[in-house]
């Protein structure tokens, strides 16, 4: 009896190497708790028990599932195209980019997008991408209003530099002219709130655990499915 026909050899064409490569580099481990021993104004509005977790240094486990995708470069490759615009149109303060800030008593601390000199002070500006146009939902809802996360981001720097407001600059990734800026004053409520609930942080750290979650499987809250302590988190007794 005859060999059977060998198996034709593989095709490598650079369309298998793109797929083979982006299929093996599409999730990127998490970066070590870079904020840790700081509350970051950027996730405010994320659950307080994650806000514990990311403060204690509580990381995921290497072989944790919970990687990042190379989503988040995407945002970031965004909002520098956009302060591209402000530098060019000189209305970005010059060195004013990326600037960090911190309070220490408060244990917070953050990194603004950028500075501008507006009507006398230097104001806070945080850039976000907004991906898609129609066919996301969440559009049409950032349109009318800023997204809560970023508006508590935007007025935790407003608080710590104590300027008297500051700019969301929204821009869709989808079309180069689809941008707006949203002007906020100074929230004496939300500031009140970002405090409250960094006191509350700190009264849980004396104590030495997380405060409770806030729903009872992590199957009842979105937030939970993509959080990078869901396994700590539930695992946990209490
Ligand atoms: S898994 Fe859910 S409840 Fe637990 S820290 Fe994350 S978001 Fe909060």
């Amino acid at each position: 009896m005859s060999d059977p026909d060998p198996l034709p050899p593989p095709i490598f064409t650079p369309e298998h190497r793109l797929r083979d490569y982006i299929e093996a580099h599409k999730f990127v481990p998490r970066e070590p708790g870079k904020k840790s021993g700081w509350y970051a104004a950027s996730k405010l509005g994320d659950c307080i028990r994650a806000n514990y977790y990311r403060f204690i240094e509580m990381l995921p486990e290497p072989e944790d599932p919970q990687f990042v995708t190379e989503r988040a470069p995407i945002g970031k490759a965004w909002e520098r195209i956009v302060l591209d615009w402000f530098r060019n149109a000189k209305v970005l303060t010059p060195d004013h980019e990326q600037v960090s800030v911190a309070d220490p008593e408060l244990r917070l601390k953050g990194i603004m997008d950028a500075l501008i000199e507006d009507e006398g002070i230097l104001a806070p500006v945080e850039v976000k991408s907004i991906d898609g146009m129609n066919s996301n939902d969440n559009y049409g809802i950032w349109r009318s209003r800023p997204k809560p996360d970023a508006y508590l981001q935007l007025q935790a720097y407003m608080m710590m530099r104590k300027a008297g407001h500051g700019y969301l600059v929204y821009s869709s990734t989808q079309d180069v002219g689809d941008w707006w800026m949203w002007r906020t004053e100074t929230d004496p409520a939300t500031q009140r709130w970002i405090r409250d609930r960094l006191s509350t942080l700190e009264i849980y750290r004396g104590l030495g655990g997380p405060p409770p979650r806030p729903v009872k499987s992590p199957s009842d809250w979105k937030k939970c499915g993509w959080c990078a302590f869901k396994k700590p988190c539930w695992e946990a007794k209490q």
